[in-house]
């Protein structure tokens, strides 16, 4: 089952690429395993698969301990509280979630110091949804300025979660919001080269757009409790 998955999205990644002219070793699968068992996680690395997306901090801590695995890079894709930085930050390779400066210093204070630098993106709210999280447009350069000289941590790009929208045209059009704003961030010397979006029903307009990340669960894993 999870390996039929696996072939069939890393083959639609492919046509997707190829489609758009973009370069398939270009967009990393990060395999959203959230409220997903173990067992699944191994079967899945046994398949060749290397990145793995958790939301939620103890679930996520529980499975990085348990399977002890330096050869997995894992993303932490969901909220951020600020009493949970210090366990991000020693667990994680990668947070795509940070979207205020405060959880950006706290991650740097606590990243440990035989740690590679973490990876950090920012997240857009680009749609304007009051209840989603993620920095607004307006705001987001001076958010890169404040975190650009942090310690132990390296700005990589930008990550949204737009609203669900079902026709590709409307899907491209919050991913090219995203990445022109990255775009901008290039011209005032940021050096960042990440956008981490779409998701199972949107990815072939993220990659369109030039996405480098897309982060699925449902369609590899099946759904969620
Ligand atoms: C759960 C989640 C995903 C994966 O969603 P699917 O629809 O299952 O592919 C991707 N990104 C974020 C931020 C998530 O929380």
């Amino acid at each position: 089952m999870i390996k039929e998955n696996f072939l069939k999205m890393n083959c639609a990644i492919g046509e997707a690429a190829k489609k758009y002219g973009k370069e398939k070793d270009d967009i990393t699968l990060v395999a959203v395993s959230k409220k997903h068992s173990i067992e699944k996680i191994k079967e899945a690395f046994a398949l060749g698969q290397r990145d793995f997306g958790e939301n939620f901090v103890q679930e996520a801590v529980n499975k990085i301990i348990t399977l002890d695995n330096t050869d997995i890079n894992w993303h932490f894709i969901g909220r951020i509280q600020s009493n949970k930085t210090r366990q991000i930050s020693e667990n994680f390779n990668w947070v795509h979630t940070v979207d205020r400066i405060k959880i950006a210093e706290r991650l740097s204070k606590h990243r440990p110091k035989y740690a590679d630098d973490l990876n950090i993106c920012i997240q857009v709210n680009v749609d304007f949804e009051n209840s989603k999280s993620g920095v607004s447009s307006e705001d987001l350069m001076d958010l890169c300025l404040a975190i650009k000289d942090l310690p132990k941590i390296k700005l990589r790009g930008l990550m949204c979660i737009p609203k669900i929208r079902f026709e590709h045209e409307l899907q491209r059009k919050p991913f090219n919001v995203i990445k022109n704003l990255l775009v901008d961030l290039n011209e005032n010397n940021f050096d960042v080269d990440t956008l981490s979006m779409g998701m199972t029903d949107d990815f072939k307009a993220a990659i369109q757009e030039g996405s480098t990340i897309i982060r699925i669960g449902t369609a590899l894993f099946g759904s969620r409790k």
